[in-house]
């Protein structure tokens, strides 16, 4: 027994650093406020690690939107090409998803974009699309300096992408360069759309209370409404603007260093792009997996897992998947499902290798959850000061596996967003497709608007 308390006594040292304290996630949502205003003023946006950018969309939708739109989503697991109806009785979609090889994403720039291009054609011949010139939304959901709605500077490249000559250049020049060398004379893009306001968007068009759009999926990052006075990024002081925040760079000037662990540290290492997206790194898909997997070989390495037998299997980087952590964690399943998982990877688990297993999986989903908690107060909290209201109440439209599929994440977040914002009602509304809706639909407020 009293081993068994030693033992108690080791773990809890081990997942220590991965607890959060309110006072640590109050520190988180402060900073994130503090970084929020940095990247919003002019002088000091350089300084800032969250970018906070301008989107140029000047409008959630008022519902009255019509048209048939062409709309692209690359920055997800797979690229699309969608076609959007947005008629008075609601929106109808086709669409066709399309896997870019990793030598593709990883390779040169031309050669993404010939891909990208050859996708579309392939779509508009299955959709029979002729020579109809469809306005098109360009859903890119990578971190860009946009200088317009159909001009946007790609920064640099996350979520695994690194394909070469990309990265300073206007992702829809790099595009009509593709259609040219394709000579597809067809195309005409009107507006380049981050996911998280395409989330926005498609959630705003059923709910006129959505101004805050948040994705948890390979990457997280989130968008809200500002006021344009506040905004000192992009000239006029009139209305509001949707920023970019591009949140997951949040800690990348070193002001989350208290919060890695060594885990952390370790993850981020192996990764496309030490050093950079580090709250991202502790939030999303592509890293929870990770981070429990380096957790594991700790406790195996301190004999505190598997009797210390080593484990050769799970040495493997991206063995451990993030969504082995959902099904780790759904309540009332029983133990012997967490034993098959471990057996797949060969490991001979234990009733109580098993239990561990799950606590690690639940320490670090409940942390990622926490943090993005953390980072959403900071936003409501500065909306509700926006509008010197005593009560904001708004609605997040949300998308992404780990959100959606997690059997506690959602929970977490709203549960911790209660106690980080009181005085902020925040209701979340999933969205359905809302990179190709929401496209779509700034698509169709731009072509209202000429
Ligand atoms: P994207 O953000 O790229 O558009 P998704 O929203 O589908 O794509 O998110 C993909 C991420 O979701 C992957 O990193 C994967 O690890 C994670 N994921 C997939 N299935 C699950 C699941 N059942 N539970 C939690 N995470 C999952």
């Amino acid at each position: 027994a009293l081993r068994l308390v030693a033992q108690r006594h080791e773990v809890d040292q081990v997942l220590a650093p991965l607890r959060l304290s309110r006072d640590d996630l109050k520190r988180v949502q402060g900073l994130m406020r503090r970084e929020m205003d940095l990247g919003l003023g002019q002088e000091t946006n350089a300084t800032a690690s969250v970018c906070m950018l301008p989107t140029y969309v000047r409008n959630t939708p008022d519902g009255g939107e019509q048209g048939k739109f062409l709309a692209l989503d690359l920055g997800g697991t797979n690229f699309r090409v969608l076609m959007v109806e947005v008629g008075a009785d609601g929106i109808r979609m086709a669409s066709e998803s399309y896997v870019i090889p990793t030598a593709v994403t990883q390779g040169t720039g031309e050669a993404l974009f010939n891909h990208i291009m050859e996708c579309i054609m392939d779509f508009q011949l299955k959709q029979d699309l002729g020579d109809q010139v469809l306005p098109l939304g360009f859903t890119f959901s990578f971190p860009c300096q946009q200088l317009g709605l159909d001009k946007a500077v790609l920064l640099t490249w996350t979520k695994g992408f690194s394909a070469s000559g990309c990265v300073g250049k206007d992702v829809v020049q790099l595009l009509r360069e593709a259609a040219q060398r394709k000579q597809h004379l067809g195309l005409k893009v009107v507006a380049v759309v981050n996911d998280t306001v395409g989330t926005m968007m498609s959630c705003g068009y059923d709910d006129p209370k959505c101004e805050i759009g948040l994705i948890v999926g390979t990457g997280t990052n989130a968008c809200y409404m500002e006021e344009m006075h506040n905004v000192g990024t992009v000239e006029g002081e009139q209305g509001r603007m949707c920023i970019n925040m591009e949140w997951g760079a949040f800690g990348d000037n070193g002001c989350l260093d208290d919060i890695f662990t060594d885990f952390d540290l370790v993850v981020d290492k192996k990764t496309i792009n030490p050093g950079k997206q580090r709250f991202e790194k502790l939030i999303s898909g592509m890293y929870l997996g990770e981070i429990v997997r380096h957790i594991l070989l700790a406790l195996v390495d301190k004999q505190l897992l598997f009797r210390g037998k080593p484990c050769p299997k799970l040495q493997t980087n991206d063995i451990f998947p993030t969504k082995f952590l959902s099904t780790i964690e759904i309540d009332g399943l029983g133990l012997r499902k967490v034993q098959a998982i471990l057996e797949d990877l060969e490991l001979q688990a234990s009733f109580e290798d098993s239990m561990l297993v799950r606590e690690v999986c639940q320490t670090v989903s409940k942390r990622a959850a926490q943090l993005c908690a953390a980072g959403l107060a900071a936003v409501v909290e500065k909306m509700r000061q926006n509008q010197g209201l005593d009560q904001l109440v708004v609605t997040v439209g949300v998308d992404g596996t780990l959100y959606k599929l997690h059997p506690c994440f959602s929970q977490h977040v709203q549960q911790t967003l209660k106690d980080l914002a009181p005085k902020c009602i925040v209701t979340f509304r999933q969205s359905e497709d809302g990179s190709g809706k929401g496209a779509a639909l700034v698509a169709a407020v731009a072509c209202r608007g000429v």
